[in-house]
């Protein structure tokens, strides 16, 4: 998935920054804790489509603050 395209999209719910997880080929958000599905390349962002996190996946959605 582009890369790109995560960085225009935000959480549905809170309206925060999107993280790529390429092995679940899923948009997460850490502040909600939900998994947003990308179907054929194409984000689900319905709240009620998502998928709770682990305290795992969270820890690594979290985006770092944003530098260079
Ligand atoms: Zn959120």
């Amino acid at each position: 998935m582009d890369t790109r395209l995560a960085e225009i999209l935000v959480c549905p719910v809170c309206k925060g920054p999107l993280s790529i997880n390429d092995q679940r080929n899923e948009l997460h958000c850490a502040k909600c804790a939900l998994g947003f599905p990308i179907i054929e390349e194409i984000p689900s962002m319905l709240a009620n489509e998502a998928r709770a996190l682990t305290p795992e996946e969270c820890d690594k959605a979290r985006v770092k603050p944003a530098q260079e």
